[in-house]
């Protein structure tokens, strides 16, 4: 069933440490397995997707999301005749290193590491999470991941220069990465551009008519709505368009790809890796669409006043909180503090201000910041 484009398992370039094949577990299988059972999977419940918790126990979260984009991957996979256990895999590892705070921590953290001449990046940080930090195993650090999801870790969303990179030179920046790193990107997108209006519109912070007003594909699918149920309530109308974008995004997400694969006639995974441009790709009218939903999200939810509170803690906080093991770096848990022995004080504070939860980093701030 696996297209001769997917991943193969038994063609993976396998583990840095070498082990024993699993009775009924292949090794992408396993691979998803050890992300579920991390710690730093289980932290993803109590961090920011958009919304904290002030709003609503509704509302998304990063476990949430990630489950989100892993059934959304999961579903296309498969129409493509993808390897749905890489899929997975990536999918549910695709946010393992964020910040607490969502967008406004991880921009916090970036600009503290700035003024001291490094910076943050969480798929960066997401290798050395399932690298190094995860000591589960007697035989090695980190989970031991096969080739194939450090990869994906590393380029599904973008590409790293190899000049800038000499460390990541193993990952093959010249080549695209395998059809099944490139959706996670995708299914992202489409995960949060709904989510986003779902919890916006929610929150009360957007309305129906505002983003017909400003999102032609929301448009669209509201007027068929409206004609097949004029007597639904708005909450249940507003449910039935976004499944409309939602099914919209998918569809078109499948057949474009297919598209590209029959045009291009590409026949293996070296096709896939080699070709100029990424594969996996929305169509031209509904990237058109896409964008300009992301942008009216930008302008109306992300940016907009009522979360610029929350953004200001993000920012204080961890700006906060850095400067101070800056200055006292004996506050810091021993376990860092013999790290900080053999690498840069400010990566080491970084590294552990970039796994904390929400609730862990208010606890630190009032423990240490506030007088
Ligand atoms: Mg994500």
């Amino acid at each position: 069933m696996l297209a001769k484009y997917a991943v193969h398992v038994e063609d993976s370039r396998g583990r840095r440490h070498p082990e024993p094949a699993h009775p009924y577990r292949n090794d992408f299988q396993r691979d998803r397995d050890r992300v579920i059972h991390s710690r730093a999977f289980r932290r993803l419940e109590a961090k920011t997707q958009v919304f904290t918790r002030r709003y609503s126990d509704h509302f998304r979260n990063r476990l949430t999301h990630t489950i989100e984009v892993s059934q959304i991957s999961r579903t296309i996979a498969a129409q493509l005749n993808l390897n749905i256990d890489l899929v997975e895999a990536l999918a549910l590892v695709h946010d393992i290193g964020h910040p607490p705070f969502g967008h406004a921590g991880e921009k916090a953290l970036d600009a503290a590491m700035r003024d001291h001449g490094f910076s943050f990046d969480h798929n960066l940080h997401a290798l050395r999470i399932v690298e190094d930090f995860e000591i589960r195993y007697a035989a090695f650090r980190g989970l031991n991941l096969t080739f194939e999801v450090r990869e994906g870790i590393i380029k599904h969303s973008h590409d790293y220069d190899a000049a800038d990179h000499p460390e990541l030179a193993e990952y093959l920046l010249d080549l695209r990465p395998p059809l099944e790193a490139q959706l996670i990107d995708l299914t992202d997108e489409i995960a949060y551009d709904t989510a986003d209006l779902d919890d916006g519109y929610e929150a009360r912070l957007l309305t129906v008519d505002q983003i017909a007003g400003g999102v032609s594909i929301f448009d669209r699918s509201l007027r068929e709505v409206q004609l097949l149920y004029p007597n639904a309530p708005e909450k249940l109308l507003f449910n039935e368009v976004v499944k409309r974008v939602f099914d919209t995004l998918v569809g078109d997400l499948i057949t474009n790809t297919r598209q590209r694969l029959d045009d291009t006639g590409a026949d293996s995974l070296d096709a896939i890796r080699c070709h100029p441009g990424r594969m996996a790709a929305f169509s031209a009218p509904i990237e058109k669409e896409r964008r300009a939903l992301k942008d009216f999200l930008y302008e109306n939810l992300y940016f907009s006043p009522a979360l610029e509170g929350e953004k200001e803690d993000a920012e204080r906080i961890v700006g906060e909180l850095f400067a101070h093991w800056m200055e006292e770096p004996n506050d810091l848990p021993r376990s860092y503090r013999e790290k900080a022995a053999h690498e840069p004080l400010p990566r080491v504070i970084c590294d552990y201000i970039a796994g904390m939860t929400d609730p862990f980093i208010y606890q630190q701030y009032e423990k240490y910041c506030r007088d």
